[in-house]
């Protein structure tokens, strides 16, 4: 096993020991020569004295196993009159005053459950309002865990399917693209641990970062290099992305038909899905549209809706077309007349160009009419920031309920019935239905740097379980390691870190 002993951090505040509370037997043991060792995942460090273990989060500190960053506490306080106010100051130093039900114990910095024969480091008694609760909290150690990372922009990174690489390693794929977003899935339990050990270590390496906000650079197969960064906008081949689509093709025509009616006698909406056709599109057709004689390329689906008018690429409207004349397959001489006023543009309207057809039918580029170029603008007005959105995808359904209850499948059941409500660093989860406790969180609603890892590889997260405490004791948990919150705060006074609570997630104990 193990033996990494790394100098520990000094310039982070550490937690107290994990011999809180008599909890000193629970995790790590004291070996010869002032060694401890921890079990805190199955590395099994052995730590020799001032050093840290190899996940860098576990240091020997006088002979004892402590947990290197700071327990994070979440505050708010109280308006007078009630009313319910963020605490001031992000990560504001805590000043040891006890207020019960506005302080919340994250997992973060708290420890690990593993082996998970154990009860999990912390089980919090808070009184809220009339209600007392019990707050589960744990560190939890995810093989099967990764992240879902939306992007939105029409570009084509890749072919559905193909592999994203990093730092030269299979680390994920692109998988099936949404309205207006390309669509990334990273890590999972087979790139974690059925490739080879580098695979492994990397793909770990990115979810951490990923998920600890830090800009990642991905590198689809076949296709783009994509930065990739929560809550900053993709940079696409070293290209910031500006906006989203304000929908496909079709939707486009849809919105902005009445508004073109009188100004053009043709609307093309380039798409690498659906592009749209506004003369024979039904909205055209409402507005009593005559049909322009110019057909697109690709297959008609319905009237003025068309699919793959071209390939997948870096031009116009996702697709690989720099011209957007390319798209026009013909003209018809007897429908077409000269002087007919075209539009092409995209759904972003990134890309425009108005043109005239001439005595023998081409189009030809011609400055763009005002009223014309105040609905391109209008297309780009309506298009949303494009951002990269991070979700953490984990199961929480397997061991780390034994460190909750005696009987997990009562955790499991309480946790669908609603009755026990699942939080990450605070941050409110999605729980997917069905069987286990399958979580998804978007990163950017947790406290920064709420990510950890051990090398097994596998990724470290906060997550906490609140629910009454009758059905916590109902359900079988661990009643006699309940602490009450009070304790917590007097015992980790100013080593613990206050953080500010994001009044956008609710208050976890309501
Ligand atoms: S790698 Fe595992 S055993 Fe080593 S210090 Fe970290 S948690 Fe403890």
């Amino acid at each position: 096993m193990a033996t990494e002993t790394n100098k520990p951090s000094t310039d982070k505040k550490s937690s107290k020991s994990t011999g809180f509370s008599g909890m000193t037997e629970r995790f790590g043991a004291r070996e010869k020569d002032g060694i401890v060792r921890c079990d805190a995942c199955p590395v099994l460090c052995r730590i020799r004295p001032e050093r840290s273990g190899a996940c860098g989060r576990y240091a020997n500190v006088e002979g004892e196993l402590a947990r290197v960053d700071p327990l994070v506490l979440l505050e708010k306080s109280r308006a007078p009159g009630g009313g319910v106010v963020p605490f001031e100051g992000a990560a504001a130093e805590w000043n040891g005053t006890l207020v019960q039900q506005e302080t919340f114990v994250t997992a973060i910095g708290a420890g690990t459950t593993y082996p998970d024969y154990k009860p999990a480091p912390f089980i919090v008694a808070t009184q809220y309002n009339d209600l007392e609760t019990v707050t589960v909290v744990s560190e939890s150690i995810f093989s099967y865990c990764g992240v879902k990372i939306k992007l939105d922009t029409d570009k084509h990174l890749g072919a559905e399917q193909a592999d994203i690489l990093c730092d030269g390693q299979r680390i994920g794929h692109v998988t099936t693209g949404e309205y207006g977003s390309q669509m990334l899935s990273i890590g999972g339990v087979n790139h974690l641990t059925g490739g080879s050990k580098r695979e492994g270590k990397v793909t770990c390496n990115t979810i951490m970062a990923l998920c600890n906000r830090q800009p990642v650079e991905l590198v689809v197969a076949g296709g783009c290099s994509v930065l990739v960064q929560a809550g900053h906008a993709p940079v696409i081949d070293g290209v910031t992305e500006q906006r989203m689509r304000v929908g496909c093709g079709s939707a486009t025509i849809g919105i902005f038909a009445k508004q073109w009616h009188g100004h053009v006698d043709e609307v093309i909406v380039i798409d690498e899905h659906i592009t749209g056709v506004l003369s024979e599109h039904q909205a055209g057709r409402c507005l009593g549209m005559e049909p322009s004689g110019i057909r697109v390329c690709g297959r008609r689906s319905t009237p003025g809706r068309y699919f793959s008018v071209a390939n997948s690429g870096q031009g116009w409207g996702g697709t690989d077309i720099s011209d957007p004349f390319s798209i026009i397959e013909s003209i018809d001489n007897d429908v077409a007349r000269p002087g007919s006023r075209l539009l092409m543009t995209t759904t972003t309207g990134d890309e425009s160009i108005y043109c005239v057809l001439d005595d023998s039918l081409q189009p030809v580029e011609t400055a763009m009419p005002n009223a014309v170029q105040i609905v391109v603008d209008r297309i780009r007005e309506n298009c949303e920031p494009s951002l990269c959105s991070v979700l953490f995808v984990a199961g929480a359904g397997g061991s780390l309920r034994a460190g909750v209850t005696e009987n997990p499948v009562s955790l499991t059941r309480s946790v669908k019935e609603t009755l026990t409500r699942v939080t990450m660093g605070g941050a409110p989860v999605y729980v997917w239905p069905g069987g286990g406790i399958t979580v998804m969180v978007d990163v950017t609603r947790m406290p920064a740097s709420s990510f950890g890892y051990v090398p097994t590889p596998a990724i470290v997260a906060p997550i906490e379980f609140t629910l009454p405490r009758d059905q916590y004791a109902a359900m079988g948990g661990h009643v006699d390691y309940i602490q009450p919150l009070e304790e917590i705060c007097d015992y980790y006074g100013d080593s613990a870190q206050s953080s500010s609570w994001d009044p956008k997630n609710p208050w976890p104990l309501k």
